[in-house]
């Protein structure tokens, strides 16, 4: 269901509804973050205007960068993983099977999709969204994009006091190119909260408890599907709840139906609650709603083009699109970046920051753009197909350059940008 008044509905919105308080702490930290920074309801309408105007304007087809409207977004990731006892120093294979879900989640590939009823499967939408484990590190430098840290506290709360480094916790990378993931034990049935768009930049981001993160290791169940990354990430990319956080409230979305509350455990379809336009009631398989992981399973197409609008030109996760930190090969499941290297000749200038190639995957034209020191000099570019075999030069003496790649074949390609020591290797995908 869908206001037209969306500021004013998101003042309601923050009445919070205690008792959902300890499994998802998002609702509750909004409210806290409005409180003692009032001035944040004007950024929050901001950001709901321009997602409303971006919809309004292209119904969720709009081109985000030089592409099309179904560019998949590449979401660099890092994992910020504070422990005290050995349990909480979850494996990188724990670590691994959450961003599995998220990209299953978020590409529409979850195997579980198969349980939305039959009411609702026309609604269930593609994000389009990839996550990977950053490749990269601010620094320019090569990372797993897990950051391990020992801390000396028995807990945190919404506190964000994970989020601090003189605190316990480990500070932020920059949120305007990678989704912070902080994974630490939380207090009492806290499963975990998420900045909404628009938080602070050093607290922006997600925070999920050590062990309902993944879907391998030492897990609580019911929350051991990975579950509860998607439903914050959700959050993070501006999703509200479907019950609006008040009775019958609104979630800004026009394809979820209105319902009175959250659902805990497993529902059967149908669901009526005070508030059901129809006979289907309640959508509390959604992953927005609290129902237990394995039975939550999709994001409407309603929700998709919220999330979607937020990387649209001058919106607040717009950044991302020019994040060079992913080198998408994770997402699509393709092997390690072995090539990628980072001979910095300048350090104050890391090579990976200074040149980003976008969009990838390319169905046309595609824009190289080489900033900063780098930028002053002339660079070769050279691509190279899976054989090895060098199929397009080009000499780049300008901060931008556009090439068309329209000729080339569907497939992976090695990109090489530079002269000498002074290279930068990467791969770009060929749609
Ligand atoms: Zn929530």
């Amino acid at each position: 269901m869908k206001s037209f008044l969306p500021a004013v509905i998101f003042l309601f919105s923050l009445v919070v509804n205690a008792g959902a308080q300890s499994i998802c702490g998002t609702t509750a930290y909004k409210q806290q973050m409005v409180k003692s920074d009032p001035s944040l309801i004007e950024v929050f309408r901001n950001i709901e205007e321009q997602i409303a105007a971006e919809n309004n304007k292209t119904n969720g087809n709009f081109a985000m960068r030089d592409t099309t409207a179904n560019e998949i977004i590449y979401i660099p990731v890092v994992i910020h993983l504070l422990y005290k006892k050995a349990a909480e120093n979850i494996s990188d294979a724990q670590i691994k099977s959450q961003l599995d879900v998220l990209n299953a989640d978020f590409s529409m590939l979850n195997s579980d999709q198969a349980n939305t009823p039959s009411a609702f499967k026309s609604l269930a939408g593609n994000a389009r969204i990839q996550f990977c484990l950053a490749r990269v590190d601010p620094q320019g430098h090569k990372t797993t994009g897990i950051d391990r840290k020992y801390t000396s506290q028995d807990l945190f709360t919404t506190n964000d006091e994970m989020k601090m480094a003189d605190k316990g916790g480990a500070a932020s990378w920059n949120s305007k190119h990678y989704l912070n993931i902080w994974v630490c034990r939380l207090s009492s049935r806290s499963l975990g909260y998420a900045t909404p768009p628009g938080a602070a930049a050093d607290k922006d981001g997600v925070v999920i408890a050590y062990d309902v993160f993944g879907t391998t290791g030492n897990l609580r169940a019911p929350f051991n599907k990975g579950r509860t990354a998607t439903h914050e990430v959700g959050h993070w990319l501006g999703l509200i709840h479907m019950w609006g956080d008040t009775n019958c409230g609104d979630d800004h979305v026009d394809d979820t139906p209105k319902q009175q509350s959250y659902n805990f455990g497993c529902q059967n379809f149908p669901k009526l609650s005070n508030c059901s336009p129809d006979s289907n009631g309640d959508m509390f398989m959604n992953f927005m709603d609290f129902s237990d992981d394995a039975c939550m399973n999709l994001f409407t197409r309603g929700q998709v083009k919220r999330m979607r609008a937020l990387f649209a030109q001058n919106n607040i996760r717009n950044s991302f699109l020019a994040s060079f930190a992913c080198d998408s090969t994770l997402a699509v499941g393709g092997p390690l970046p072995t090539t990628v290297t980072h001979d910095v000749v300048q350090p104050a200038v890391p090579v990976a920051a200074a040149i980003k190639i976008y969009p990838s995957p390319v169905n046309t034209v595609t824009t190289i753009e080489c900033k900063g020191a780098t930028a002053l000099t002339i660079k070769t570019l050279s691509i190279f197909n899976s054989l090895g075999m060098k199929v397009f030069t080009a000499r780049l003496n300008q901060e931008k350059t556009r090439i068309d790649l329209t000729n080339l074949t569907r497939g992976i390609y090695i990109v090489h940008i530079g002269d000498g020591k002074d290279k930068f290797t990467t791969r770009i995908i060929k749609q």
